[in-house]
């Protein structure tokens, strides 16, 4: 299925209830997740990550192969590229491939919408996104659903491409976007602040936030890369898309834990864990939030699953013949 289809089949606040959904399966224990093993290039020029999955409540399993080139920005090409393999666990059958490109950059942003509605003050509407790429493209949507953004600011680190991203996005939603000369002037006085960017040191100092911000991290899915410095962590009520994953592959965490900052019971828990009501989400209008997002196989999955149902339903798609019968029967 290719992306342009995706698009159509995959809305931002339906992809943010499916999220949802989601992470409740997981935090319930109805999914299989193991982390993803990542084959980096020399001198780690580019990835290619394999992030495998299987949902009970669906019956599906699946795989994504992706990968990650961030050389790719100014290019025409996305920096996450392959496809969701979709299976049924009856016989094993391969139901579906979707492009991988449009469902991380759909998915990924709407499960920082989920985690906005879940822990953002009701009344947050002052954003800020730092990075103008895919992801602040797909966060913006994001924002915009989750909460009455009244003001929106963005900055990137190249000032031209937060330029053409104010001046594109404010068209495709009818809000401006304010154009900030400096990532301390977009977040200054926040109340949603989305990080986005490839960036390996921290673009968003703790000093920065105020009080009551909530953060959603996302640029940074690997441990030697990180957007937030230690006191933003440390600062923070500190909520995973999924622990084990913050603690083997955050650089936002394990670089702060390595400093001294903040420690492991530092994880106020998982995102699906607050959904469910297991454990609290936002203490106190003041308390700065922040929701780590790493990226999870279970995410792609259930979204491509989803593609797939409506793409049956209204007839979208292609339909390929792969095999997969014995040759005696
Ligand atoms: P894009 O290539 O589209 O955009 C990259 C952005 O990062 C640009 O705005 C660029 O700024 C900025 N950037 C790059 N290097 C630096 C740097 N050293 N310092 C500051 N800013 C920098 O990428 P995506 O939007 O697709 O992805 C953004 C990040 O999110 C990546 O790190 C990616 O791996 C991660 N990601 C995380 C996911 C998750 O599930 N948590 C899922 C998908 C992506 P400019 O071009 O203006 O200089």
């Amino acid at each position: 299925m290719p992306a342009a289809d995706v698009r159509g089949l995959l809305p931002m606040s339906d992809c943010m209830d499916a999220m949802a959904a989601v992470l409740e399966t997981l935090a319930r224990g109805d999914a299989i997740l193991p982390l993803r093993p990542v084959l980096w290039l020399p001198e780690r020029r580019g990835a290619l990550g394999m992030m495998p999955a299987y949902l009970g409540d669906a019956g599906v399993m699946g795989l994504k192969a992706v990968s990650v080139f961030p050389g790719n920005e100014g290019t025409g090409y996305d920096s996450h590229q392959g496809a969701v393999l979709v299976f049924e666990t009856g016989n094993g059958r391969l139901l579906a491939i979707v492009d991988a490109s449009e469902i991380t950059a759909v998915r990924t942003a709407a499960t920082s919408g989920v985690a906005t509605r879940a822990l953002a003050r009701a009344d947050a509407g002052d954003l800020a996104i730092l990075g103008a790429g895919t992801q602040a493209r797909t966060h913006l949507a994001a924002m915009l659903v989750a909460r009455p953004i009244r003001r929106a600011r963005v900055w990137s680190r190249t000032a031209a491409n937060a330029a053409r991203f104010a001046e594109r996005e404010s068209a495709v939603h009818g809000v401006p976007v304010e154009v900030a000369q400096t990532a301390r002037d977009a977040v200054d006085g926040a109340d949603v602040i989305c990080t986005t960017t490839a960036a390996r040191e921290p673009v968003l100092l703790g000093e920065w936030i105020a009080p009551g911000a909530h953060v959603n991290a996302v640029g940074s899915s690997v441990p030697f890369a990180r957007e937030l410095d230690g006191p933003a962590m440390a600062r923070a009520r500190l909520f995973a898309d999924r622990r084990e994953s913050v603690l083997a592959e955050s650089g936002d965490f394990l670089l702060a834990r390595e400093e001294g900052a903040i420690g492991d019971a530092h994880i106020a828990g998982e995102l699906g864990e607050v959904l469910l009501g297991e454990i609290e989400g936002r203490t106190d209008p003041d308390e700065i939030t922040v929701f780590e997002s790493l990226g999870l196989a279970v995410e792609d999955l259930a979204a491509a699953f989803l593609v797939y149902e409506r793409a049956l339903a209204r007839g979208a798609g292609t339909s390929l013949e792969l095999g997969g019968l014995r040759a005696d029967a």
